[in-house]
């Protein structure tokens, strides 16, 4: 789907987490490798509210290619790493990804939510 957004060899020029990728707006790091990227969300829902997101733009989780579903897996073990160093591994958390309005999706740069740290309340 066509967001509306310039496209470059680096993502969109107009996508605020490839700005954040690029450095070009500050972040509060949690961690990083070639791929992937997690920060602190600017409007935590939780004492513990990571984003994690890959290098590599895709606007929304249906735009990631089957062949590329590798990164997912990544992030997935970044979750449960982060969750660990947080300290909510065991204590309970929540991750979610936003697809398109429905759900509330305003970044569109596809993001893992992690968030928890206290009773989350129910889901809907
Ligand atoms: P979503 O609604 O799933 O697209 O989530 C977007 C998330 O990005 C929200 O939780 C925002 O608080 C967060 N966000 C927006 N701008 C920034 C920023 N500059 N740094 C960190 N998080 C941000
Ligand atoms: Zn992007």
């Amino acid at each position: 789907m066509d967001h509306g957004l310039r496209t470059t060899d680096c993502g969109p020029v107009d996508c605020l987490f490839c700005k954040i990728i690029k450095g070009q707006i500050p972040c509060e790091k949690v961690c990083e490798d070639n791929e992937i990227l997690a920060f602190k969300d600017i409007n935590p829902k939780g004492p513990v509210h990571v984003l994690v997101v890959p290098k590599k733009h895709y606007a929304t989780l249906n735009d990631i290619p089957d062949g590329e579903l590798a990164v997912v897996s990544k992030i997935h073990r970044a979750v449960k790493k982060i969750a660990r160093e947080q300290g909510v591994a065991e204590t309970g958390y929540r991750t979610l990804i936003n697809t398109h309005k429905d759900a509330g999706q305003e970044v569109f740069h596809v993001h893992w939510h992690l968030i928890g740290g206290k009773k989350l309340g129910p889901m809907a």
